[in-house]
């Protein structure tokens, strides 16, 4: 499932295409909705962003349109002509005079008065947010100081939007990795140094997948691979899909297990119990 950084750019891409534009037409495929396509005919598209793993186009006649791609939702911008033959089901379509943004097989879509987006039952429930440009180190900090999240094990923890939003299974096995922390263990078992070093790689690491497209690696490491020729999925990660191979920074063979109840990577060199 795409996590925060690649919902973030795909809210970046669309933005790119059609904010300050007007909507010339809109599609809904959910019979629901199509009521909301006359509506938004002629609105303009005010802003275009991310929360968590959900985007929101807000428009200026106080709607806001939110989609959720879980698995396999996708974004396609194109200039405005025929749709594209695909395998896919189209679920949203809006044209501006020049482009249209098609949403794929997603399969949450609403429109939502803009006012009332502060009660909707996923965004209402969202920890903070790391790629946010207001959230900051120190209130992440405090948070991983929280009583209310101490038991919980770190492999479910950090992958709850509802503690921190948006970490999906890979950043949360390369923050794991990158602090030295065994997946299976909790804040409590961790010294307050060690739960700030968790929040920091959390943070940093978010927002360096961001910024590359999806690299946790050492950037200068990464840079390397790709110089001689690795492929991008080769040498993105420190751990992530990487079992069998060594570890960069002890050698060790890393494996894949379950944690948790989800499939996860580690470096039984860097990341033991008895760390
Ligand atoms: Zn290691």
């Amino acid at each position: 499932m795409p996590e925060g950084p690649e919902i973030k750019r795909a809210a970046d891409e669309l933005s790119a295409a059609i904010k300050g534009r007007k909507l010339t037409h809109v599609y809904f495929a959910f019979r629901h909705l199509q009521g909301f396509s006359d509506k938004l005919r002629g609105a303009k598209v005010e802003d275009v962003s991310s929360r968590s793993k959900a985007i929101l186009t807000r428009f200026d006649n106080g709607l806001t349109i939110y989609s959720h791609n879980q698995l396999y939702g996708r974004w396609l911008i194109l200039p405005d002509a025929e749709y594209p033959d695909s395998s896919r089901s189209l679920r949203l379509a809006l044209h501006t005079r020049d482009s249209m943004a098609l949403l794929y097989s997603a399969s949450e879509i609403e429109v939502i008065k803009t006012s009332r987006l502060n009660q909707h039952p996923y965004l209402s429930r969202l920890g903070i947010e790391l790629l946010d440009q207001d959230t900051c180190l120190d209130e992440l900090v405090s948070r991983f100081e929280d009583e209310r999240f101490q038991r919980r094990k770190l492999m479910g923890l950090l992958q709850d939007q509802h503690f921190i939003s948006g970490m999906g299974n890979y950043l949360c096995c390369e923050a794991l990795h990158v602090s030295g922390i065994h997946p299976g263990k909790c804040l409590a078992d961790l010294n307050r140094q060690k739960r700030q070093r968790l929040a920091k790689n959390c943070f940093k690491l978010t927002r360096q997948a961001y910024i590359t497209g999806g690299i946790t690696n050492l950037i200068t490491r990464a840079e390397k691979l790709r110089k001689a020729g690795r492929a991008f999925e080769d040498y993105r990660f420190h751990v992530y899909r990487r079992e069998g191979l060594a570890c960069y920074k002890c050698g060790a063979s890393i494996v894949k297990d379950r944690f948790s109840g989800k499939m996860g990577y580690r470096c039984p060199g860097c990341q033991s119990l008895d760390n």
